[in-house]
């Protein structure tokens, strides 16, 4: 599958890697629009969370546990954002599920 994140996961192409445990991987997005912008990623793949299922969703709650260990990692004491884009109208650009942590700023109120 000619997959962008799966071949990160892979090794395949580089990144810098926050986070990796047997379900799930988390690297530094390539474009930062906040001074932390991690993705954190299921290794399975998955298109989007529009394809989240019964079947797959164990690694959405590992995804969710996870977090929060970045969180404090990165120092996120003050918040951070969790976004996930998922089809053509929220600009989705990578088909493997993501979901965007952001942080280490005052983010915007605006979401959309
Ligand atoms: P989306 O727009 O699908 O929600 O988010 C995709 C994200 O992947 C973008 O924020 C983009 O900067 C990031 N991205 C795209 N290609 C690469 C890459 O090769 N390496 C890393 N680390 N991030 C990437
Ligand atoms: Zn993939």
């Amino acid at each position: 599958m000619d997959c962008l994140f799966c071949k990160i996961i892979s090794g395949e192409i580089p990144s810098t890697k926050v986070y990796e445990d047997e379900l799930v991987y988390a690297f530094r997005d390539i474009n930062p629009q906040a001074p932390t912008h991690i993705l954190v990623i299921p290794k399975a793949h998955v298109a989007s969370a529009n394809e989240i299922t019964e079947e797959n969703s164990a690694v959405v709650a590992r995804i969710f546990e996870v977090i929060p260990k970045i969180a404090a990692a990165e120092g996120l004491s003050g918040g951070f954002r969790v976004v996930s884009n998922a089809g053509a109208d929220a600009c989705q650009s990578v088909h493997h599920l993501h979901f965007h942590i952001l942080g280490g700023k005052q983010l915007s109120d605006q979401m959309a």
